[in-house]
């Protein structure tokens, strides 16, 4: 597991625990969440690892990057809780964590933020091409060829190679990263 300061990761957690602290370990959440089949961790119990102060566990699993944001938990939750957004804050702590496990997640959300950020919604071509520059290794898009194909001959996929855009969302995402104290 990547070396993680303990200090940086309390920092980091901090407003997560606080989002979670009146969590009753019902485990609505997780028989809610769609994709929790492909987590090691449960949704219930990463917030239990949270609340007993077992962050490292946490970010020892991948778990919380299988979250698609899809709000089920966040409806579903008696007590309200910001569940959606206390997963995309881990994956942001992954993230400013710099951690080696969980760069390729990170470069993926970036490239996809820039292409939403560019032309207001997702253009694949333009995103797995700047996904595929920043991960630094030409092996890599070798292993997504035949689902690439598959997708584009299900018109899944446009094969759109207008790259650039005009910045539609900058000053949407400038304002949110304002108002995120990230500027
Ligand atoms: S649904 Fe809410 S209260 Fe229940 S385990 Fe999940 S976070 Fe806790
Ligand atoms: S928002 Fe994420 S964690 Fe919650 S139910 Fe959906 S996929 Fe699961």
């Amino acid at each position: 597991m990547d070396k993680i300061r303990n200090e940086q990761l309390l920092e980091q957690i901090e407003p997560v625990k606080e989002m979670i602290q009146t969590c009753i370990q019902c485990g609505t959440c997780t028989a809610s969440c769609p994709n929790n089949e492909f987590m090691d961790i449960t949704p219930r119990h990463m917030w239990r690892l949270l609340l007993t102060d077992h962050a490292e566990a946490l970010f020892a699993s991948k778990s919380f990057t299988m979250c698609s944001s899809c709000y089920y938990c966040t409806l579903r939750c008696p007590r309200g809780l910001e569940l959606t957004a206390a997963m995309s804050l881990l994956k942001q702590a992954a993230s400013r964590l710099k951690l080696k496990k969980f760069q390729r997640s990170s470069l993926f959300y970036d490239a996809f933020l820039d292409s939403v950020q560019k032309h207001g919604r997702v253009k694949e071509m333009e995103f797995m091409t700047h996904y595929f520059v920043s991960l630094k290794n030409p092996v890599i898009p070798f292993g997504y060829a035949s689902l690439g194909l598959k997708l584009l001959s299900k018109g899944k996929i446009r094969p759109e190679f207008g790259f650039g855009g005009k910045g539609k969302l900058t000053g949407l995402f400038k304002k949110v990263a304002e108002l995120e104290g990230m500027k």
